[in-house]
């Protein structure tokens, strides 16, 4: 997969997506990440790319035309169509599925906003969407660009050394993911479950389901409300939320 990703701050994008899962993808040749700086596409002495906002008030806009000739230099820098994303917190929000789908296409630009944001003329012409990170203001767009590619380069195939970490992550099958556990088997912190340490491979599997199913139902039963239980998953569930009020933790 190809991001391309329009910013001023080149330096502080490639350092956050340089190590780990996302740096290994890209050294192993499954991610191909570009950044291209605006001010590289101006034409004047201080290579402005903002201006004061009409209408007045704080604050500068990213200008259209050196953004404008940074998407047409990246889209002309390979073949496949880029989908053009721009990181703004009125953007739809980040999740997992919009993880999955934007790893399912061959290649994102990631539109990064500095100062009061980008001129809303380029926004309405050359982005495809608007996504957000949560419900709080950054002061550029770097750091959301690296969250969605994180995000997305751990998804590529061949990313992550055991593909099943990432179905069995957090809200991969709409749940949270159960509790871990390593070294040692017992510490003054505690002990690991017993079901754990047994090699009963079916039991063991029916615990991180129930774990996952009663830590969504206790942390996030937004998203518990939103699946649709077997049988199976209920009676786990049932069992857990019994040990839960047993426990004297009482109700969600
Ligand atoms: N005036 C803008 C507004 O209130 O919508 C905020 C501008 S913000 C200071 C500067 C840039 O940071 C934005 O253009 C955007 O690229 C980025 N940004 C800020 N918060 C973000 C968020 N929650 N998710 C994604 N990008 C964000």
């Amino acid at each position: 997969m190809r991001i391309d990703v329009v910013t001023l701050f080149p330096g502080l994008v490639r350092e956050c997506v340089s190590v780990g899962v996302v740096g290994r993808a890209q050294k192993r040749g499954l991610l191909q990440i570009y950044t291209w700086n605006p001010r590289d596409y101006t034409h004047d002495p201080h290579r402005t790319v903002d201006a004061t906002s009409y209408g007045g008030g704080p604050g500068m806009v990213m200008m259209i035309e050196p953004l404008r000739a940074a998407l047409t230099a990246v889209r002309e820098a390979a073949p496949e169509p880029a989908h053009v994303v721009y990181l703004s917190p009125q953007g739809v929000r980040l999740t997992q599925d919009k993880v999955v789908a934007l790893t399912a296409l061959p290649r994102i630009t990631l539109l990064c906003g500095r100062y009061e944001g980008v001129d809303e003329r380029l926004l309405a012409r050359a982005v495809d969407e608007e996504v957000s990170i949560g419900d709080y203001v950054l002061s550029g767009g770097e750091l959301a660009a690296a969250v969605v590619i994180d995000a997305v380069g751990r998804l590529q195939e061949g990313a992550l050394n055991d593909a099943r970490s990432a179905r069995e992550d957090s809200f991969s099958d709409g749940l949270l993911d159960c509790p871990h556990y390593a070294k040692p088997v017992h510490d003054a912190w505690g002990s690991v479950p017993d079901v754990l340490l047994s090699g009963d491979h079916a039991a063991i599997a029916r615990w991180r389901r129930q774990q996952a199913l009663g830590r969504t139902w206790l942390r996030r039963p937004d998203l518990l409300a939103r699946q649709d239980l077997d049988a199976e998953s209920q009676a786990l569930l049932a069992v857990f939320r019994d040990a839960h009020a047993q426990a004297g933790k009482g109700e969600n």
